[in-house]
């Protein structure tokens, strides 16, 4: 979705990465073209950099999967995409440094795919889209995207754990399974998710994650129950199948 408010407040509303958005705007100004410029990261699923104008500004959404390419390399691209809004022929040797450069990155993530590393979609079902819409259906879309994964191993142990150092969910794979009720790996998305939101606190010098905030929240799940007993009969444990 792209921010869509007026021009004047546009700064505090609209989400941009401002490193980037000056990048962008010279190159902009270098093609002669004369908007002003709101550019961000994007999380897509491929590489893909997206332009449009609306309302006199104009709109550019990078790739995430650019974010720690060097400023050359976005520079070759904003050249490469601003070129096609301005109806410019895309100059040849821009258009080689980012294709070499985004030829080079998924080299590099086939091979983290063919260890594990990094996966969200399984065969079953996806992370990224599961997180999504529990984002958007209980939580308002307020919890910022950590990196989402299957674990590597079928734990059947735990089930699902929030990684607060490398800022990442792991499901377990032994859940990517068709027989699955999507509900299950929503809930278990859910919990992971208000470690997020809730972090943890102190009492009497231990730590607690499962506060009652958390679980009076947790419980507004509305396939808790349901849930709960699936992971109960599969664990054949009465608790702690997730952390
Ligand atoms: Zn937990």
């Amino acid at each position: 979705m792209f921010c869509q408010k007026s021009l004047k407040p546009i700064l505090e509303f609209c989400p941009m990465d401002v490193k980037l958005n000056q990048l962008i705007s010279t190159v902009s100004a270098n093609l002669g073209l004369r908007y002003r410029t709101v550019s961000d990261y994007y999380s897509y699923k491929s590489i893909k950099n997206t332009a449009r104008v609306k309302n006199g500004i104009l709109y550019v959404k990078v790739s995430d999967k650019l974010k720690d390419a060097p400023d050359d390399i976005l520079e070759a691209m904003a050249y490469v995409l601003l070129s096609k809004i301005k109806g410019n022929r895309i100059s040849p040797r821009y258009k080689r440094i980012y294709n070499d450069y985004i030829h080079s990155i998924i080299i590099n993530d086939t091979s983290n795919l063919a260890r594990g590393v990094h996966k969200p979609n399984g065969n079953y079902f996806d992370l990224e889209n599961i997180f999504d819409k529990v984002n958007e259906k209980y939580l308002s879309n307020e919890i910022p995207k950590p990196s989402l994964r299957w674990s590597n191993r079928r734990a059947y142990r735990i089930f699902g754990r929030y990684d607060r150092s490398k800022n990442e969910i792991v499901i377990s794979r032994l859940l990517d399974e068709h027989r699955t009720p999507f509900y299950v790996i929503e809930y278990i998305m859910y919990h992971e998710m208000l470690h997020i939101k809730y972090g943890f606190t102190y009492k009497k010098g231990r730590r607690r994650i499962h506060t009652s905030p958390f679980k009076k929240e947790e419980e507004k799940f509305p396939y808790y129950k349901e849930s709960i007993e699936y992971l109960k009969k599969i664990s054949g444990r009465e608790r702690k199948f997730l952390s």
